[in-house]
């Protein structure tokens, strides 16, 4: 395990803002990614992944296509800034930055051109823009911390190298440091990603048992961080915590396994999403990756600023969600 961060210890007195004048509590998000995940196969049966067939009848889901995708991946001299290979470089930061490759730069895994520094993932902004949040990460695919996809002032990152360590190890010890967090501390925002699905995809293709198996892993890592959340509703001073779940995924697979280029399987992507108030088992129409930063910031209460050039767009504004009621993760 790599502790990129030393432990952020809160001074006496932080966080004491917590409800706020009209008592409407503040709200806390957890941001799962799944790289590499189909959700024709993610969905194909409730009993290989029950979690997530709880979550999406619990919430609220939709598919879309990305907007980019090199033919085979091989195109000469690489992609254009404004077309992209279906990759983990671009994918991920669409997801953390709110903007697609043609502002963030990163048009494939060598991460050439990144421009993290105007367009930082969402953690980082409301670090910024709310100094006293709690932030955290918890990833096995090491780039995303070495290339800075997850900035600096993101209060926690932990990297468990998913290369280094094989990822399914990995992706068990990143469930295991996120399950801490949300058990043991008080963060109100955590990125979670686990790579042992892709992984398996790349070896052995999208239809195979190996990719299932994993797929069901990944399915009780997100079930162990629901529970956490679910039993912070016992904790004292804790129970109207407004927990919002997203979970996403970077891009797909051919049938043979691999990515990067521009058919539908690669470049179809999902977001699920529950919180109080979300009427279950409803679709979301064509969300993008783009659009998770803008959420995630909407229910931190950050309001995004124009300036920011955000290109997504809020899931479901807080507005428009009907009465709250406690969501059974
Ligand atoms: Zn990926």
């Amino acid at each position: 395990m790599t502790d990129v961060d030393p432990p952020v210890r809160p001074a006496p007195g932080e966080h004491a803002e917590e409800g706020t004048a009209d008592g409407v509590k503040r709200g806390k998000v957890l941001v799962v990614g799944l790289d590499g995940v189909r959700f024709d196969r993610l969905t194909r049966s409730p009993f290989r992944t029950p979690v997530l067939h709880g979550l999406i009848a619990a919430g609220t889901h939709g598919t879309s296509l990305l907007p980019y995708g090199e033919v085979d991946g091989q195109a000469e001299g690489g992609p254009s800034t404004s077309m992209a290979y279906t990759d983990s470089g671009p994918g991920w930061s669409s997801v953390l930055t709110g903007v697609w490759p043609d502002r963030h730069g990163v048009t494939g895994n060598d991460f050439t051109g990144a421009d993290y520094s105007r367009y930082p993932d969402f953690l980082s902004r409301a670090v910024a823009a709310r100094p006293g949040l709690r932030t955290a990460a918890a990833v096995s695919w090491a780039e995303l911390v070495h290339r800075g996809t997850l900035g600096p002032a993101i209060g926690r990152r932990v990297l468990h190298d998913g290369e280094a360590e094989g990822y399914e190890a990995a992706d068990r010890l990143v469930a295991d440091t996120a399950a801490h967090w949300l058990t043991h501390g008080d963060p109100d925002a955590v990125f979670v990603y686990f790579g042992a699905a892709d992984e398996a995809g790349h070896a052995t293709g999208p239809l195979s048992p190996a990719y299932d198996n994993a797929l069901l892993a990944q399915d009780a890592h997100l079930g162990r961080l629901l529970d956490a959340i679910g039993s912070r509703r016992s904790q004292p001073g804790r129970a109207d915590e407004h927990w919002t779940v997203l979970v996403t995924t970077d891009h797909g697979h051919l049938d043979t396994g691999g990515h990067g280029g521009d058919t539908r399987a690669e470049r179809e992507v999902f977001v699920i999403l529950a919180e109080p108030g979300v009427p279950g088992g409803t679709l979301l129409d064509t969300p993008r990756l783009i659009d998770l930063a803008p959420t995630v910031l909407d229910r931190l209460g950050v309001p995004v600023d124009p300036a920011w050039g955000l290109q997504g767009s809020v899931l479901l504004r807080s507005a428009q969600l009907g009465p709250v009621t406690a969501v059974d993760f």
